[in-house]
């Protein structure tokens, strides 16, 4: 269970109601019995269901069960795209280990229409589901330009461009060194010939193919994150 408590201090936890009605009436807990919880600072740990009822359930915390990994990873750097696959996307990337999701508004993506907050839920619940000890950053949509600013010299940038001519992936990941990492994938409607050729001047962007055949922005980032995740073995 992600909590927002301070696990170190030894302090009861108050549950809130979602997540009490989930540990009582879904998987049937009551007092005595045993959770993992974790708030993505403190590592894993061991508490036990002190009082479950209508008004509060609390638990107290027993040992730590794995300690924090260090930060670092993937940075998705996907264009927004329209509500079901983005939040397809942003699922999977959480299951895929990603480190952080950065949304981007290019020139062809849709109007600033994304519920972060529904995002967040659905990033900390697939952190809860997939065992991560942490919850991914996700940055609110940017201009395509700022992101890339604030990435310059985090790492290479693998550009996802079905429009030019790319090494497939694989071959591209195999020669990078380990360290920080950014895949970007554009919009439904691609990036434009300007924003392509901008990347492909980029120092640091490295083009990329998924394949001969064209993927949704979501099959694409799930595709890429896969691949990368299989390189780098995290
Ligand atoms: N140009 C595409 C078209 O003609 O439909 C539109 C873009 S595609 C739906 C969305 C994004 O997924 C692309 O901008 C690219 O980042 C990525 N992508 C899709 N297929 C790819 C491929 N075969 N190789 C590399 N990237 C791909």
């Amino acid at each position: 269970l992600l909590v927002p408590d301070d696990l170190s201090g030894g302090r009861p936890i108050l549950l809130a109601d979602a997540q009490a009605r989930y540990l009582v009436q879904v998987m049937r807990r009551g007092p005595g019995d045993e959770v993992l919880v974790f708030n993505g600072r403190d590592g894993e740990w061991r508490a036990r269901i002190v009082a479950a009822g209508k008004r509060a359930t609390t638990l107290e915390v027993v040992d730590q069960t794995r300690v924090q990994p260090p930060p670092g990873g993937i940075v998705l750097v996907m264009a927004l795209v329209k509500r079901t696959p983005l939040e397809t996307a942003v699922a999977k990337a959480v299951e895929l280990g990603v480190a952080e999701i950065r949304l981007v508004n290019t020139e062809r993506t849709n109007a600033d229409h994304t519920r972060m907050d529904r995002l967040e839920a659905i990033a900390a619940e697939a952190a809860e589901q997939t065992g991560r000890l942490d919850v991914p950053r996700l940055q609110a949509p940017a201009p395509l330009s700022r992101v890339l600013e604030a990435l310059a010299g985090g790492g290479p940038l693998v550009f996802c461009d079905e429009a030019g001519e790319a090494p497939p992936i694989l071959a591209a990941l195999g020669g990078l060194p380990k360290g920080p990492l950014a895949i970007l994938v554009g919009p439904e409607g691609g990036f434009s010939p300007a924003e392509r050729a901008g990347l492909r001047a980029r120092v640091g962007t490295i083009p990329v193919s998924l394949g001969p055949r064209i993927l949704r922005a979501d099959t694409a980032a799930l595709s890429a994150l896969t691949l990368a995740q299989a390189v780098g073995g995290d």
